[in-house]
């Protein structure tokens, strides 16, 4: 074993989360410290664990890569992993493996870095229209998508946003715009900064774009039951997001010319790219998996999760003989299958005592006389 320096053997303790093998949505609080070459892993209620450096995987998470996932028994959803959602505890750990916690906040990656992926790029464009067949091809696509960094994310973000407010009136203030703030800060995890805006459209439909923009309709906001039906939706649509199914989608239609932009610094070709935003059309698997990842968000903040089932099912019911097909329904099919499967899931959830949101919906959607 190599000497350690005294000073570096043991670091503080590191606040974290720990999630057990076979998907525990909610994990347990978890402190961290860094003790000869090992990390050290004290979990409440749980015997401690302690997992050598060598086995040591890093992944930046969140919208913003301000949160780390630890790994150390493979990449598997189910494989026990830790999440440390406060990036500025870090630095002990990233003082001990400088090469684990790369590739996390935009502002954090050298510039060096950024310009040597833009300059690869910018070689390999003669080649770009090759490419482009190829990502039919998920494992390139995939790739490219990974590569993407966080300010490109947030970029495409600003663009949908702009295009939104273009497109129509946008509420900013009453009791509707608060109620969906109240929702989105119980829905944000520490450290990522999440957007909530609300669009002033008859049409059943919201959206969360890169960069953890999120855009809600009144209609959607007057249509729902409860507050848990909101978040629901809300958590479904950040689970896009997080999973970059959208980013994934850009990178297909739109091909790697407005990534290539981007990437140079001119987000104007992301601006008709935006306009697509709220219409995207995920695969099935896509859907289930934001589904998957929603419950898990709602399980975390303490929200019931019924509310994601209530809203697809009065969605389902009432809009069955509607010509007007809402974008929601028509992106998100709320067949009795998708039912089945959220009641299926729900049932497999760690039993949580939920937390209501404190909204008087009534008053927050207008109905209260
Ligand atoms: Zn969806």
């Amino acid at each position: 074993m190599s000497p350690t320096p005294a000073s570096a053997s043991i670091s503080p303790p590191i606040p974290a989360r720990y999630y057990p093998a076979g998907g525990d949505a909610h994990g347990h609080p978890a402190r961290l410290a860094w003790q000869d070459d090992a990390l050290q892993i004290s979990v409440e209620d749980l015997p401690a664990l302690t997992v050598p450096v060598a086995r040591l995987s890093v992944e930046a998470r969140g919208f913003n890569h301000s949160q780390w996932a630890l790994s150390w028994a493979g990449d598997d959803h189910d494989a026990p992993h830790l999440l440390i959602v406060d990036d500025t505890v870090v630095s002990p750990l990233r003082a001990v493996m400088p090469g684990h916690f790369t590739g996390g906040d935009g502002r954090r990656r050298s510039t060096r870095r950024r310009f040597g992926l833009g300059l690869g790029l910018l070689v390999l464009l003669p080649l770009l229209g090759i490419a482009a067949l190829l990502l039919s091809l998920d494992p390139l696509t995939d790739r490219v998508v990974r590569h993407i960094p966080p300010e490109v994310e947030r970029h495409i973000g600003e663009a949908v946003l702009a295009h939104t407010r273009l497109e129509g009136p946008m509420i900013e203030s009453g009791p509707a715009h608060a109620a969906l703030q109240t929702i989105g800060k119980r829905l944000a995890r520490p450290g990522e900064t999440l957007q909530f805006h609300l669009a002033d459209r008859p049409e059943l439909n919201a959206f969360a774009a890169p960069g953890g923009v999120v855009v809600v309709n009144s209609a959607l906001m007057a249509r729902a039951a409860s507050a848990e039906e909101v978040a629901g939706v809300l958590a479904h649509e950040i689970a896009h997001v997080e999973l970059r199914h959208g980013l994934r989608q850009l990178v297909c239609s739109a091909g790697l010319r407005v990534i290539v932009s981007a990437l140079f610094g001119d987000f104007g070709a992301l601006g008709g790219w935006a306009a697509q935003m709220g219409e995207l059309k995920f695969s099935r698997d896509a859907e289930r998996e934001a589904d998957q990842r929603g419950l898990e968000h709602l399980t975390e903040a303490r929200i019931d999760p019924r509310g994601l089932l209530d809203f697809f099912r009065t969605l389902a019911h009432q809009d069955s003989g509607d010509t007007r097909l809402p974008g929601l329904l028509s992106t998100h099919p709320a067949s009795a299958e998708r039912s089945a499967w959220l009641e299926a899931a729900i049932q497999t959830l760690p039993l949580t005592p939920w937390q209501p949101l404190d909204i008087d919906w009534a008053s927050a959607t207008g109905r209260r006389e």
